[in-house]
């Protein structure tokens, strides 16, 4: 792979939205991609087949052939795609090595590279720092789970520009070891791990398994660069001393260490470098809801400067951010109902989060596709936070309802998978059981997929159906 691309027989696995953009750059770079998916012909995304017919680009439908895999220069795998199925294997036991699409992209990528990762506020972050390098007027892409491939932007990648980089951990699982295709060109300038809680469970075999994968971003650092970590979150422990990069620390309260540290009265953020120098950010005019969302920005601030933005910079992007759609967003108030959407809340931690966030009483509307969580937290919430009611929804609403029940009110929407009448019935329930003064939160706490094409949809179905409540 050092040696360059051309003529390699490279077989992407999932043409999905980073599949597709891998594909055409292995084409651009005079590789030879084949297109692999589960999926049959009639199922893959519109155009694919037609683009690979086009260009002469194998195609593979149905299956991830092991045979295919084995014959292979290189796999290179979607994020979707795990790592243990029989082509993977068959590739690995014929010394076939295995990349993915981030990281194949990110060894290729010309400028400095910034990653953020953690179980929740990936993309707030991500979308916050590239805010604050284009208000410092710095050159710079946003891309990887965000949404955007990186491989879809090198060819425009003409001169060394900024990347901010959202990193999953399932990106992160198909790093490359040491020794693999291209991993002596992957560096992260400044990594940022946010936080860690349960979360796909369905995937990693355990806990730690899932933990381990997220870490693995500090084995792409060298001395010069710079690892963010969170304080304040316990669970990152096991990991804090890994790879070799300068540490600087996000927390609350008075800062003994280089990082930056929040005022728990909310109106500042302190940044403390190694050198000694310091820094004040003033909170004044910062528009999102939560003390997450200010770990958030302290975090960001921290990549921005080292990215270079000058302070000033960062002081004229805080109140000009607004927060990403889908993200305790606030639709509207009503007969003093307001309603809020967090429909990207699709695990218990980042519900959780919503319901810490609230200063009024809650009634809750969640549920969805399960992914092995353990829900009694949110009966903790219920038995001593602001958690009044819940209306639940969805394959999860029984289990749910099992955790919550002793503590507060709650009711149960039929499944009928029509997801978006579901939603318009929740909405109403819980307009029904809310008070003035109150909120009504959707934090679903679980995957969409069960009802919705995703949490976008879900967040749709939210607002729709909360719109056409507040007008009745
Ligand atoms: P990600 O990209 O990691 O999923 P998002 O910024 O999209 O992160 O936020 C996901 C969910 O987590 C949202 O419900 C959001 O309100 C919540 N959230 C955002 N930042 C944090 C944080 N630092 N800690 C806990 N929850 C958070």
């Amino acid at each position: 792979v050092e040696q360059g691309l051309h003529g390699k027989k490279v077989v992407v696995l999932g043409m999905g939205v980073s599949g597709q953009a891998l594909a055409a750059w292995l084409l651009s770079m005079g590789a030879r991609p084949v297109c692999s998916d589960l999926r049959p012909a009639d199922h893959w995304p519109p155009g694919v087949i037609e683009w690979c017919a086009n260009r002469g680009v194998a195609v593979e439908t149905g299956e991830h052939g092991a045979e295919t895999c084995r014959t292979a220069d290189l796999v290179a795998v979607s994020p979707g795609v795990p790592l243990h199925i029989p082509a993977l294997r068959a590739a690995r036991a014929a010394g076939v090595p295995i990349t993915g699409e981030l990281a194949l992209a990110v060894s290729f990528w010309k400028g400095p590279v910034l990653g953020i990762t953690g179980t929740n506020g990936k993309t707030t972050t991500t979308r916050l720092v590239g805010e604050i390098l284009r208000t410092a007027g710095l050159a710079c892409i946003v891309a990887g789970n965000i949404g955007t491939p990186l491989s879809g932007l090198l060819a425009r990648n003409g001169r060394p520009t900024l990347a901010v980089l959202e990193v999953s951990s399932f990106q992160m699982d198909s790093f490359p070891a040491g020794d693999g295709p291209g991993a002596g060109r992957v560096r992260f300038r400044a990594a940022a791990w946010l936080n860690l809680a349960p979360d796909h469970l369905d995937r990693y075999q355990d806990f730690r398994a899932y933990g381990d994968s997220k870490a693995r971003i500090m084995d792409f650092q060298g001395p010069e660069d710079w690892t963010v970590l969170n304080a304040a979150d316990t669970r990152l422990d096991p990991w804090r001393k890994r790879g070799l990069g300068r540490r600087l620390d996000f927390g609350w309260g008075k800062g003994d260490r280089p990082g930056a540290w929040c005022d728990p009265r909310l109106r500042m953020v302190t940044v403390l470098w190694p050198d000694g120098g310091a820094e004040e950010y003033d909170l004044a005019g910062w528009t999102l809801t939560g003390r997450h969302n200010i770990e958030n920005l302290a975090a960001g601030i921290l990549l921005s400067r080292i990215a270079g933005a000058e302070p000033e910079a960062v002081q004229a992007a805080i109140p000009a951010f607004r927060a990403p759609a889908h993200r305790l967003q606030f639709i509207t108030r009503a007969k003093g109902i307001q309603y809020y959407d967090d429909s990207k809340a699709t695990n218990v931690a980042s519900a959780l989060t919503a319901l810490a966030s609230m200063e009024q009483p809650v009634v809750l509307i969640a549920g969805g596709r399960g992914k092995g969580e353990d829900y009694s937290p949110l009966g903790e919430a219920a038995r001593t936070g602001r958690l009044r009611a819940a209306v639940l929804i969805g394959e999860e609403a029984g289990a749910i309802g099992r955790a919550l029940g002793p503590f507060c009110v709650v009711a149960a929407m039929n499944l009928n998978g029509d997801g978006w009448g579901t939603m318009r019935k929740a909405v109403a329930a819980a307009t029904a059981l809310a008070e003035p003064g109150e909120a009504v939160l959707l934090a679903p706490a679980c995957a969409s997929f069960d009802m919705f094409q995703n949490y976008e949809d879900r967040g749709r179905a939210f607002q729709e159906a909360v719109f056409r409540e507040v007008a009745s």
